[in-house]
């Protein structure tokens, strides 16, 4: 990737970026452009989408999961307070949000076929889909036969990072569980298309590989699913490694600076993509990139099941081999009993939805809670 300043500006010249050009975008010589990239890439963004920002957030179900991933802290072998919420208090969790304002709901859980199965799944989906328009799903890999129901239940994306798309790393990352089988998890969007999903969210988890490496294999990847599943809606997220339980440390660092230059070269590469931003960013660098080509957030988030209402506190248990283990009579009364389940990982823009959203009309947007594209094509 080391480009010359002048492959680099040609790369910047074209109208359509082969994936050589992106590579080209994102070197160190991409960096000198800054500038002319955060341009080039705010025009793109405001003609194709418009000023306006859509807003989601994430509801967990459950922090239960049979797999070992380093980085986060649901692994199973982290001893955490876990819960699996019902679904009246699924339906209580969504109606917070609702209250909020929220028409747009990323269904969340570790994987756990025990307490997250597909029948579960399915009843959470249905139970929420008249009310939120629409409802994506960020849950354990499945066979195309299994997600068709979830699809039926009125869910319409799917959502699967491939954490590294670098093998020893992921080899590495991954010790325990289902988890581990990578081509399993790469072609988890195919599958998901097959069965109906129409939205698709993938992405790499920065803070693993080195970032240009990673970004090059996503941007790879979405061209790859925008020829090979053309009827779908790719969105592209850029999560960075967070505080979580178990205290991992990032493997590498990608920069703020570094951060803007991908986001700008993503939206060259790929003018009509989603480009997805979560609470993981603090408040003032997510002001920053908004103009920049983010086209949806999640905002006012929280990252542990029951996190909106407290649903679920009575049920919080510790988990060892799949069997529950009750919390005794101590563990609640050092907390006074009013614990919370664990959360994946701290997120840093703490500021609640609506205060997201005021933010984002002072800064010249319109806040969008719903997915118009859904809402048009159905
Ligand atoms: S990243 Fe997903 S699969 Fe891995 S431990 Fe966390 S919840 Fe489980």
């Amino acid at each position: 990737m080391d480009a010359t300043a002048a492959a680099t500006r040609q790369s910047l010249g074209r109208s359509q970026l082969s994936l050589d050009d992106f590579a080209h975008l994102i070197s160190p010589a991409g960096a000198d452009l800054l500038e002319l990239m955060g341009q080039q890439s705010r025009q793109i963004t405001q003609q194709r989408f418009g000023k306006v920002m859509r807003l989601f957030a994430p509801l967990y179900l459950s922090n239960e999961c049979i797999n070992n991933c380093q980085y986060c802290g649901f692994s199973r072998d982290n001893s955490i307070l876990r819960v699996t919420l019902s679904v009246d208090e699924v339906v209580r969790e969504a109606r917070a949000l609702i209250d909020q304002g929220f028409r747009n709901i990323l269904l969340v859980a570790g994987e756990h076929p025990k307490f997250v199965s597909q029948d579960y799944l399915a009843e959470c989906i249905a139970a929420l889909h008249k009310s939120v328009p629409s409802v994506s799903l960020e849950v354990g890999p499945m066979e195309t036969e299994d997600y068709r129901p979830l699809v039926q239940a009125g869910a319409d994306g799917l959502v699967v990072y491939q954490e590294t798309y670098d093998r020893a790393i992921y080899d590495e990352m991954h010790t325990a569980g289902p988890k581990k089988n990578f081509e399993w998890r790469l072609e988890t969007p195919e599958r998901a298309y097959a069965a109906g999903f129409r939205r698709l969210g993938i992405g790499a988890l920065y803070g693993l590989a080195d970032w240009r490496y990673e970004a090059l294999c996503v941007a790879a990847h979405a061209d790859y699913l925008l020829r090979v599943c053309w009827k779908s809606y790719i969105t592209l997220s850029l999560p960075r490694l967070r505080p979580c339980a178990g205290e991992f440390q990032p493997l590498t660092h990608m920069t703020d600076r570094e951060m803007v230059q991908l986001i700008c070269a993503f939206r060259l590469k790929f003018p009509d993509v989603g480009l997805v931003l979560s609470t993981r960013e603090p408040a003032r660098l997510r002001d920053g990139l908004m103009p920049l080509g983010i086209t949806l957030m999640s905002a006012g988030s929280h990252t542990e099941p029951g996190g909106y209402t407290g649903a679920g506190k009575q049920n919080l248990h510790t988990t060892q081999r799949g069997r529950i283990v009750e919390l005794g009579a101590s563990e609640w009364a050092a907390n006074g009993g009013s614990v919370q389940a664990t959360e994946q990982f701290h997120i840093a823009d703490e500021r609640s939805a609506g205060e997201v959203a005021e933010r984002i009309r002072r800064l010249g947007y319109e806040p969008v809670w719903k997915d118009w594209d859904t809402v048009l094509t159905t």
